[in-house]
């Protein structure tokens, strides 16, 4: 779905689908060019990071094999509970292996400074981050992200595999939801 087909829903576009798909390209050929044709675990966090993973994915000229976590931290509302709990964990034993988080977006910084921590004691070679999404102003707690896609504002997002209570995940670009939506 196009982000114009759910205009009224949204205050703003903030990335069209060429912006992303021309960011992923980049941050591709980075991290080909930092882990030179190692094979590299991807773990993607879902829902969210289901779109950025299956463009990052087919982009890398890399050896990749991927697999998935589900942990909860927002509820259907707008705001982080800092909460996080594991709903789905991986498949995969991480021990020595090159891992690669897959985010769609960092807001405070807690879901993922959690799971950062809980990858990196299960004897992973190294962890790094990918996010798609950044939002600095929102930042609680400081978490070393190595590629991140965008910068944004404070403001709650949808589209490209972002949700508000499990709709707009499908919308081709990231928007800032307009408030009469959740008010
Ligand atoms: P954090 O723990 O960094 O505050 O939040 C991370 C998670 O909260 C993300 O993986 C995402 O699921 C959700 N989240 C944070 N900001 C937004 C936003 O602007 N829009 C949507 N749809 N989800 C968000």
């Amino acid at each position: 779905m196009k982000l114009d087909d759910v205009a009224d829903d949204l205050e703003e576009i903030l990335l069209t689908e060429d912006a992303i798909h021309v960011r992923i390209a980049e941050l591709s050929r980075q991290v080909e060019k930092d882990y030179a044709g190692e094979p590299l675990l991807l773990v993607g966090v879902l829902k969210g990071a289901v779109m950025v993973m299956a463009d990052l994915a087919r982009e890398l000229k890399l050896p990749i094999n991927m697999d998935w976590m589900a942990v909860s931290s927002y509820g259907s509302g707008t705001q982080s509970s800092g909460v996080v709990r594991i709903l789905k964990d991986l498949d995969t034993d991480l021990t020595g292996r090159r891992v690669l988080i897959v985010e769609d977006i960092i807001d405070s910084g807690l879901t993922l400074s959690w799971l950062l921590a809980n990858l990196q004691s299960r004897g992973a070679a190294s962890v790094d981050i990918l996010a798609l999404l950044r939002k600095p102003d929102a930042a609680k707690v400081d978490v070393p992200v190595r590629y991140v896609g965008f910068d944004i504002p404070n403001k709650f997002v949808v589209g490209y595999g972002l949700d508000y209570a499990e709709r707009y995940r499908n919308l081709r670009g990231v928007g800032v939801l307009a408030p009469h939506v959740y008010q």
